[in-house]
């Protein structure tokens, strides 16, 4: 079962429990409008959520040939919701099949593993391509085939990974390694801010021992 039809028996599910204790309230003589304002509410809260965060933007496969973090496409797996194990190849191959069976959008429905096991086990329409099969970039461009640029760059003044304070130029984040303008552009996605926030706690975890204040002087 895919997350789409995951989400649907969940949502189904959530609706039915809305409607059932909305009823039950007011034949216990709870007044109706206040019960059915929380209802109202309570639907809004859980679709606004659903496409926030569970909407997401299709990396393509040219794009994913872009990180060369490890890291980066164990997070991106799992923010798919596919398996996060193995090597970088392995985790590039299962990413671009993911991105190859997805080509036609530009985003897809993601789920937590809990609510895809709600209908059943999460399989990935595979195919796994080996991914030699791509074209490597000879430079690391920025994703969403955009070029880089020295204007960006010169207005980013943290780190989007760490949010250390970088200089205006160099393009390596001295703190953490970062290769700054690409993820800034990446962090202006729905998928890139989730897999940010992620990496973040990983690169704070690494760092711990010296973790940079906000605007610190370097
Ligand atoms: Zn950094």
């Amino acid at each position: 079962m895919g997350p789409k039809q995951a989400w649907r028996v969940l949502t189904l599910v959530i609706m039915l429990l809305t409607a059932v204790s909305t009823v039950v309230l007011i034949s216990l003589g709870y007044d109706a409008y206040p019960v059915l304002f929380l209802a109202l509410v309570t639907v809004l809260v859980y679709f606004y959520v659903l496409y926030k965060r569970y909407h997401v933007e299709v990396v393509p496969g040219s794009d994913i040939m872009l990180f060369d973090d490890p890291d980066d496409l164990r997070i991106l797996a799992g923010i798919y919701g596919l398996d996060g194990k193995g090597d970088t190849e392995e985790l590039r191959a299962r990413l671009i099949a993911f991105a190859r069976s997805n080509k036609e959008k530009a985003f897809t429905w993601v789920a937590p593993r809990a609510v895809v096991a709600f209908g059943s086990v999460f399989e990935l329409a595979d195919g796994a391509t080996p991914c030699t099969e791509l074209q490597r970039p000879s430079a690391k461009n920025l994703v969403g085939g955009r070029t880089r640029s020295p204007s960006r760059r010169a207005n980013i003044r943290a780190c989007p990974v760490c949010d250390a304070a970088v200089e205006s130029s160099g393009s390596i984040c001295a703190e953490c390694g970062a290769d700054i303008e690409f993820y800034t552009v990446l962090s202006e996605s729905k998928v890139g801010k989730r897999l940010i926030s992620r990496k973040n706690v990983a690169v704070r975890r690494k760092l711990r021992y010296d973790v940079p204040t906000l605007g610190e002087d370097r």
